[in-house]
């Protein structure tokens, strides 16, 4: 189907942007809270609804991982964005069938992804086969019918493939793997492939697990906190609660990232008066402007200083007694950073020597030292080595496996990581598979799936043609959307369990479904009563996570309910996993996932208590490196910086202040200064002077990616901005345009939405 771009909802023409923030939350951040919620749920479910928020045998905000505190909770233990993510779910606004009936396929798709968000909860499943001009009502059975007939019509299963959003619960996703290993594919690409899919790849190679290895304790025990890569106050704003602790407490924070973010810089703390109306906590002693792709060599560079330290002062530096008793390869890697070439250092990250010598003193005098990062780290090409080497500068002083120390991938979504430890993966390892075979005597296929990107050219090379999405918002969370369009377009059938609207449903296979399902703050009860699901945040804590809300329409489903009545459609009733049983009662679906993943011993009991519990992770809890040599691996990294020709610019995809992954709660970017638009690109003001580009000036963004045909994202304002040299940034989804789907990240596979080559053009 061939459509007209999306419409505004802005005029950038007019755009005013007014000077960044210096500081991040404080009170407007209340008074958006507030206003967001009251708009979406009037008064009193604002109070039901966040009276309940990460408290206690309440709901898991549906926002970020970053975990909440064990013991005592605040009155309210939540963030400005977790109450946006609260306030678009549990909004009052409904889709129902006389929303599609007045609306056609045509009219939604050329609206905003904003708009179609903004118009409420989807009340009933809807299908669209291809000549319809209207979604139109379809009963559950038939819904389930039709994804029986295209599943088992299919020439191979792996002609099929399974998505799954990060907000999926670990009993969803335990049983939504089950069922498409069941079915015979492992074909399971998730949101992770586009986020920490490198992060888990470094850490698995160099330290033994693909997690996180400090708790939120050692955060607030730190003494130094690198933060890489991230930006904290709109992404994990309650993280800057931890760091504030950690400061009082004296510890040193230094910020490496191409942009000074509010949130890097000082934090005014809504939870108490000083935070309202006083100063607020500076946060950051040191801020590395790095460039884009730079990370890799900064990282190097402190490795080198630090050795060098230890010439100076033989013994007292390396922690030699961790790195005999407990890593491998550590010789090849002081051979690779010795001979270090400081013009690449400088002309790679553009943060001056002497800044980078002040941060290596940091470490040399740190007693306890954690490195954070995000996706300012995991989308480049050398994203995997990267994050390798941060490994190698915590092992040189023997900083992973003590408390106050470790490495901390912060991850984007509620339970993200929890969807990998149920299964979610296209290559998960022999242990796990067999274990589901001797569970549940079926054989499940050992070929590895297909990942995002995989997934994407499988679709659009035609070797796939169904398309299931547990949840997220697929088109605009991948990269190249023109691709990602046609890709989808050209299935037979595509399925979407959806909360809300979004553009996923507006470019559909020759049959769509839509199938609307419970939020995290809804009630679910089922065949032996009130239910409850589960969550891992970014520290491996698994908790509970339990609705109150009234369901936002009655014929919504479950996730778990939509797998299993799916399951027994699609795999029929002679199949021997009991998914009646599963639907009925989610304490037998954990009773399963205790036998199938390691650490969920004794699950239904202890994920009743208050806080949960805390899954093992050998690292960090007796020093066992659990990698191919059995030590932590020191690795020797080559660098290669971004290669930018002359006149362009390396362009990263980032947030507003007012969005959440792909969902965009309004159209202002307080921090940033940006107020009603989105269609805009920061570049940094010398840049623009050089290019000959006036700030405000409208232009077209043009990628190009090795001899492929350009990409454009058209009609954008120019906005000039303290950004690194170099390195310009826009926000996704609008710039998902122009990345390349076949530029990704060594091993990981992760596309590479912080670099990415681009010209500005002119619009006459
Ligand atoms: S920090 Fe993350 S998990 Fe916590 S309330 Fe905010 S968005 Fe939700």
């Amino acid at each position: 189907m061939s459509r007209k771009p999306p419409e505004h909802d802005v005029d950038e023409s007019e755009l005013v942007v007014s000077k960044p923030k210096e500081w991040a939350a404080g009170l407007p951040g209340v008074a958006v809270s507030l206003k967001r919620s009251v708009e979406q749920m009037g008064v009193g479910r604002t109070v039901r609804s966040l009276k309940v928020l990460n408290q206690h045998n309440g709901v898991d905000c549906p926002g970020c991982a970053w975990p909440e505190a064990q013991g005592h909770r605040k009155l309210a233990e939540f963030c400005e964005n977790g109450a946006k993510a609260i306030a678009e779910e549990a909004t009052r606004r409904r889709v129902d069938r006389e929303f599609f009936a007045r609306h056609g396929i045509a009219e939604l798709a050329g609206k905003s992804d904003y708009w179609l968000g903004q118009q409420g909860r989807i009340t009933e499943p809807m299908v669209l086969r291809r000549g319809e001009t209207h979604y139109s009502p379809i009963s559950w059975d038939g819904a389930f019918e039709i994804i029986a007939e295209q599943l088992n019509g299919l020439a191979s299963p792996d002609e099929a493939i399974f998505y799954t959003s990060g907000r999926t619960s670990n009993e969803a996703a335990f049983l939504y793997q089950l069922f498409c290993r069941g079915y015979g594919t492992n074909n399971l690409p998730d949101c992770s492939n586009m986020c920490h899919e490198s992060s888990g790849a470094a850490l698995k190679e160099t330290i033994g697990i693909g997690k996180g290895s400090v708790s939120l304790e050692d955060v607030e025990s730190a003494d130094l906190l690198i933060v890489v890569g991230q930006n904290p106050g709109t992404n994990h704003p309650r993280m800057l609660s931890s760091l504030e602790v950690a400061k009082k407490r004296g510890a040193r924070v230094v910020a490496v990232n191409p942009l000074p973010e509010a949130g890097l810089l000082r934090f005014k703390n809504p939870q108490n008066i000083s935070g309202l109306v006083g100063r607020g906590t500076a946060l950051s002693d040191e801020f590395c402007q790095i460039k884009l792709g730079g990370d890799l060599a900064f990282f190097q560079a402190l490795g080198h200083l630090v050795l060098a330290a230890e010439d100076a002062a033989p013994g007292a530096v390396l922690d030699r007694a961790f790195i005999d008793a407990h890593t491998h390869g550590f010789d090849a890697y002081v051979e690779q950073v010795r001979d270090l070439d400081w013009d690449a250092v400088d002309a790679a990250t553009g943060v001056p020597r002497e800044q980078i010598a002040e941060v290596s003193r940091m470490l040399v005098d740190s007693k306890r030292t954690i490195i954070c990062w995000a996706m300012g780290l995991t989308q480049h090409k050398h994203s995997v080595p990267t994050i390798r080497e941060i490994v190698n500068v915590l092992l040189l002083r023997g900083m992973i496996g003590k408390p106050g120390a470790g490495v901390c991938p912060v991850r984007g979504h509620s339970n993200v990581q929890g969807d990998r430890t149920m299964g979610i993966w296209e290559k998960m390892p022999e242990e796990f598979m067999s274990a589901l075979e001797q569970e549940f005597s079926i054989s499940v296929p050992r070929r590895h799936g297909y990942d995002t990107v995989d997934s994407l050219r499988a679709m659009r090379d035609g070797r796939a043609s169904v398309f299931f999405a547990m949840g997220g918002n697929f088109v605009s969370a991948t990269p190249d959307t023109k691709l990602t369009e046609r890709a989808l377009s050209s299935c037979a059938l595509t399925v979407n369990v959806s909360t809300k609207l979004n553009r996923s449903h507006v470019v559909p296979g020759e049959i769509s479904l839509v199938l609307p399902t419970l939020g995290r703050t809804e009630r679910d009860v089922q065949q032996s009563g009130e239910q409850f699901v589960s969550v891992e945040d970014s520290m491996s804590v698994v908790h509970s996570s339990r609705g109150r809300n009234a369901p936002a329409s009655e014929h919504l489903l479950s996730e778990i309910a939509i797998v299993a009545r799916m399951a027994r459609k699609v795999l029929g009733a002679e199949h021997p996993i009991p998914w009646e049983d599963f639907e009925s009662d989610y304490d037998r679906v954990r009773d399963r996932i205790e036998r199938v993943v390691p650490g969920f011993a004794n699950y239904n009991e202890r994920v009743r208590d208050k806080d949960g519990f805390v899954l093992p992770h050998p690292p960090r809890d007796s020093r066992e490196f659990r990698t191919t040599t059995g030590k932590a691996n020191f690795t020797a990294n080559t660098f290669e910086a971004p290669h930018i020709p002359e006149g362009r610019l390396l362009l990263q995809t980032l947030r507003s202040h007012d969005q959440f992954n792909t969902t965009i709660y309004g159209l202002d970017d307080r921090y940033r200064g940006v107020k009603d638009a989105r269609r805009v690109v920061f570049v940094n003001p010398d840049d623009l002077t050089e290019l000959g580009v006036a700030d405000g000036a409208a232009v077209d963004l043009v990628s190009e990616w090795a001899g492929d045909e350009d990409r454009t994202a058209e009609r954008f304002r120019v906005v000039a901005y303290p950004t690194a040299r170099g390195c310009a940034a826009a926000y996704f989804p609008e710039a998902n345009a122009l990345v390349p789907l076949d530029s990704t990240a060594e091993i990981s596979n992760t596309p590479t939405s912080k670099s990415i080559v681009i010209r500005l053009v002119p619009r006459s």
